[in-house]
């Protein structure tokens, strides 16, 4: 099988409400697809979201890419490009030709060709994966923070949910848990994610105050600044009665740093295929369990489904699943990978025309 042809769309997907944490704020998303097609008839199809500022126009989007990744692809096999391991260097360094979009949209090929569901193509072998609803409810005034815990209620994400923290004043925090516990039950299980608002002192302010209001944390996200490894490795020795989720902002070196200073609990993933599936094993051999984050139209199902530490994967439940046929399904708090060849994700025409942005 041969790769002969692409397809590029870009879409603007206004969001139902803003998201954001502390430190953003989101009103919609920007998303480029690539669509693969190869001599044997069969067409792969990959994702990737822009948040805050409008990707490239159509017209330089395709320019880019018929200078930069396509010469890299067109008659290259997909398992192949799949696979391929690159050691960049210098000024080689960066996303290079396979970005995450071509790169899911190799991976989808491929288990098109073996007529296997992209999570038996990477060993798994059940497709259900614990999941829990996350809010990213920072920018909502508390009714709107209670509805939306009510619309994932009703999705099935009883037993665990993951809110915002980090607001200036300790207060809203705690008003924010209490309101978590008055929707959820209190038999809930609790994450939440401050996305680097704090100094490792007020971390340890904050856990302790959530504790002593009778707030059980499952893990703290994100608590203090990316690289401050030391910090990490200060706040898991201290918080012994939660966990420190950390590794989403960071590359794979960041990551590796993460777990050679003992600075992270639970090491989030949610990148491509191969730089999920990288790090994934080099925390397997620190002992370190993986949470997988946000994936375009969750297609990190099927990563989860293969990676045996995984603890859980994170839904936000965004408009971008609109432009699937068949959304990923999600059933009592859990992610089911879909049986389809592929990632089993088939575009639905209508929608993405009517959200392409010429
Ligand atoms: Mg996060």
């Amino acid at each position: 099988m041969k790769i002969t042809d692409y397809t590029l769309h870009r879409l603007h997907l206004p969001l139902r409400e803003p998201i954001g944490d502390s430190q953003v704020r989101f009103v919609d998303h920007w998303m480029t697809i690539v669509e693969l097609h190869t001599d044997e008839g069969h067409s792969g199809v990959g994702f990737q979201i822009q948040q805050g500022m409008p990707i490239a126009n159509p017209a330089d989007l395709r320019t880019q890419f018929e200078y930069a990744v396509w010469p890299n692809l067109l008659g290259g096999s997909p398992l192949g490009l799949a696979q391929r391991i690159t050691r960049p260097r210098g000024g080689n360094v960066g996303t290079g030709p396979r970005t995450p979009a071509v790169e899911t949209a190799l991976w989808d090929l491929v288990g098109k060709q073996q007529q296997q569901p992209l999570y038996h193509v990477l060993g798994g072998d059940n497709p259900r994966v614990p999941a829990y609803g996350s809010t990213l409810d920072f920018r909502l005034d508390d009714a709107e923070f209670r509805l939306k815990l009510k619309r994932f209620r009703e999705l099935g994400f009883t037993a665990s949910v993951k809110t915002k923290v980090g607001a200036p004043d300790l207060a809203w925090d705690l008003r924010r848990l209490a309101i978590v516990k008055e929707e959820m039950g209190d038999d809930v299980r609790v994450m939440v994610d401050a996305n680097e608002a704090w100094s490792v002192k007020e971390t340890l302010i904050r856990l302790n105050a959530y504790r002593d209001a009778g707030h059980e944390i499952f893990w703290i996200e994100d608590p203090i600044t990316r690289e401050d490894y030391e910090g990490y490795a200060r706040l898991c020795a201290e918080l012994s009665f939660t966990r420190v989720n950390t590794g989403e902002y960071l590359d794979y070196s960041g990551k590796r740093r993460l777990l050679e200073h003992n600075a992270v609990d639970v090491l989030n993933v949610h990148d491509s295929v191969s730089a999920t599936r990288a790090a994934a094993w080099l925390a397997a051999d620190y002992g370190v369990p993986v949470s997988l984050g946000n994936t375009v139209l969750e297609l990190g199902v099927h990563l989860a489904a293969s990676l045996p530490e995984c603890l859980c994967l994170e839904f936000s439940d965004l408009v971008w699943n609109d432009i699937a046929v068949e959304p990923i399904r999600f059933e009592a708090g859990f992610a089911i990978a879909p049986d389809r060849h592929g990632h089993g994700i088939a575009l639905d025409r209508d929608k993405v025309a009517f959200y392409s942005c010429p």
